[in-house]
């Protein structure tokens, strides 16, 4: 399966410095930042700096580093955001759109974590 990265996606963009984002922390291979239409009162998407359109290419093409420097850097914005139901805090959701059925709409891989409020039973 081949995966074509257009790196005119608004995530490449941010990634070069033309828009700015409201970072929450970065590591040496993923950038974490709120997100511009918050679904939650804690919305964060944690991006690979990568060209990878979706999870399972970056699982395919991404180095060990990378893939480990990405789900690390997922625990540190929830360890700095006092999320963890295992340190008291209140619980998040992860959540990873991915192509059309999955209603993925920036193709630049992102992972959403969403939290501060009840999410129900179904992704935001
Ligand atoms: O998973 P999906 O591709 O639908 O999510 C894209 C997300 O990127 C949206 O939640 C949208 O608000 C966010 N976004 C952003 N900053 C932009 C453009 C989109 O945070 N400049």
């Amino acid at each position: 399966m081949g995966y074509t990265y257009d790196h005119e996606n608004i995530f490449a963009k941010i990634l070069r410095g033309e828009i700015p984002n409201d970072t929450v922390l970065e590591t040496e291979h993923s950038l974490a930042f709120n997100d511009i239409a918050p679904q939650s009162p804690v919305h964060v998407l944690v991006i690979p700096k990568g060209p990878y359109v979706t999870w399972d290419h970056f699982i395919d093409a991404a180095s060990d580093a990378e893939i480990a420097d990405y789900h690390r850097a997922m625990r540190q914005v929830i360890d700095k955001l006092g999320l963890s139901p295992g340190e008291d805090g209140q619980g998040y959701r992860v959540i990873v759109n991915s192509g059309a059925a999955g209603v993925q709409e920036v193709m630049h891989l992102h992972t959403h974590i969403c939290s501060g409020r009840d999410l129900g039973r179904m992704i935001p």
